[in-house]
């Protein structure tokens, strides 16, 4: 004989001296879409605070078919990020909302889409400031899960470090990820954003080359000692040793970081006759020094990006601000929330890149 389940109920306290219940139906799915309510959640909740809510506006307005009464069903939902949104909202956000996982922090963003809740009101962004940093550090699957909540929920900090981990740590080309049981697909940040990440990605590779090709370039044109080509080939041996250069080889495939870790090992063995170092500038150069060196200036290159320059470049008005912000020369974090130098200004710009690079030719040229 069959037997019919009674979902169960569970009562949650939000606002003191309640007047309406919010009650989430928690749903499972059963055999393709017919989704099974598996338990009530009731929200005991302000009918004032609620009705702020443009969504809940509508529901309480005269002629609506739920008015008049003391409760509100809602379906399919997950029941923690409502409690998220309903404790922000009613301002008694409490230390167990901030142990969720990135899971809820995306079923908020998903509340908020459905329900036209603002993801940039104080309180929700606050909830997620807190959140992200009682959580980190994360890895870089999780930092390429909060891409966009990062973004939408405009917090800088968070925006920074979540685009520098994915830029110095992934290996191959960045995407953002979405958690598995998310299945919204128009969350989704601008893919210049992604281009863009992967664009800093190659610059660093860039960066790192060109400092570890120099004592190459200085050896073929300005060394004098007889060594030389003993000195050229035993820095060649050190580098193919790292397991990191040629970077175009190994760079696709391996993260920043783990490059830079491999270069910082560099064993050069000096191959001159005699103990005595040599004094030829170009050939007597400390090889091992170079390669820190080449790997320091490439981890301090790029400081993530920027979401307040990157507001600037979206202002249309054919770029003005962001020219205006650009000359301020040296001080390229000024009116931003977060520290940042000219690499990341660069980067957070969502323009078109013909028109930077020609207004960074310009610049260079009057300089
Ligand atoms: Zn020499
Ligand atoms: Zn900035």
């Amino acid at each position: 004989m069959e037997t019919v389940e009674q979902p169960s109920n569970e009562r949650h306290a939000i606002a003191e001296g309640h007047d309406f219940l919010l009650i989430v139906a928690a749903t499972e799915e059963r055999g393709g879409n017919i989704h099974h309510v598996k338990k009530l959640h009731e929200f005991e909740v302000s009918k004032k605070v609620l009705g702020q809510q443009q969504y809940f506006q509508r529901v309480f307005t005269p002629g609506f078919a739920d008015t008049g009464k003391p409760s509100y069903l809602v379906k399919g939902d997950d029941p923690t990020g409502w409690k998220v949104w309903l404790q922000a909202l009613h301002g008694c956000t409490d230390q167990n909302t901030f142990r969720v996982t990135i899971d809820t922090v995306w079923h908020v963003l998903l509340i908020a889409h459905k329900y036209q809740f603002d993801p940039l009101c104080r309180e929700i962004k606050a909830w997620f400031t807190k959140w992200y940093k009682q959580h980190g550090p994360f890895d870089i699957d999780q930092h390429a899960m909060l891409l966009y909540p990062c973004y939408t929920f405009h917090d800088a900090q968070a925006f920074k470090e979540t685009t520098k981990a994915l830029v110095y740590n992934v290996p191959g080309h960045i995407t953002e990820q979405k958690p598995h049981c998310i299945q919204e697909t128009t969350f989704r940040l601008d893919q210049r954003i992604i281009g863009t990440l992967n664009s800093a990605r190659g610059r660093l590779r860039t960066i790192l080359h060109s400092g570890l090709y120099d004592p190459i370039h200085e050896l073929l044109n300005d060394a004098i000692c007889a060594e030389k080509k003993n000195v050229l080939w035993a820095y060649l041996t050190a580098l193919e040793r790292t397991n990191a250069w040629p970077l175009e080889i190994h760079g696709p495939k391996k993260g920043i970081m783990t490059l830079l870790s491999r270069i910082e090992g560099l064993q050069y063995i000096d191959p001159h006759p005699n103990k005595d170092p040599c004094t030829d500038k170009s050939c007597g150069m400390d090889f091992r020094q170079v390669a820190k060196n080449a790997a320091a200036r490439t981890k301090r290159y790029f400081d993530g990006l920027c979401l307040d320059c990157m507001n600037h470049s979206k202002s249309g008005d054919d770029d003005k601000d962001y020219w205006h912000h650009a000359d301020r020369l040296d001080n390229y974090d000024e009116d931003c929330r977060i520290q940042h130098g000219e690499p990341t200004w660069y980067f957070s710009f969502m323009g078109r890149k013909a028109k930077m690079d020609l207004f960074q030719r310009n610049r260079r040229r009057r300089a």
